[in-house]
């Protein structure tokens, strides 16, 4: 028997309008009135979300990722990176992959590493 979801985290993503630094935040600090302070110095305040309505398709999926990309999931993973961490690093990451390297699993996880350590990049 194939189960279905009881729960979905969503994070939404912010980007600063004075950096581009991408933030990551649940629905629930949408509605913090302080608003988050950016590496840069400037405050975001967000608007509250109020709910967020989900919609998922069964059925066959195609893989997006390549083998490449899943091995170096696994490795961020360890690493403690999660989920939505790793799937910002894999997007801001792939449009500067050099494609003879893509399927290296080390070149992926750097690449990714390296959009965490400058996300103004
Ligand atoms: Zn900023």
């Amino acid at each position: 028997m194939r189960i279905k979801p009881q729960s979905a985290d969503v994070y939404l993503k912010y980007k600063c309008p004075k950096c581009d630094a991408i933030h990551l935040a649940q629905r629930e600090e949408t509605v913090f009135p302080g608003g988050v302070l950016c590496c840069c110095g400037y405050k975001l305040r967000f608007a509250p979300v109020k709910s967020i309505k989900l919609s998922l398709d069964y059925g066959v999926v195609a893989q997006t990722l390549d083998k490449a990309a899943i091995a170096a999931t696994q490795v961020l993973r360890g690493q403690g990176f999660d989920k939505a961490e790793i799937d910002m690093m894999m997007k801001m990451s792939d449009s500067k992959l050099n494609p003879q390297l893509r399927n290296n699993v080390e070149y992926r996880v750097k690449a990714c590493l390296q959009q965490f350590a400058e996300p103004t990049s």
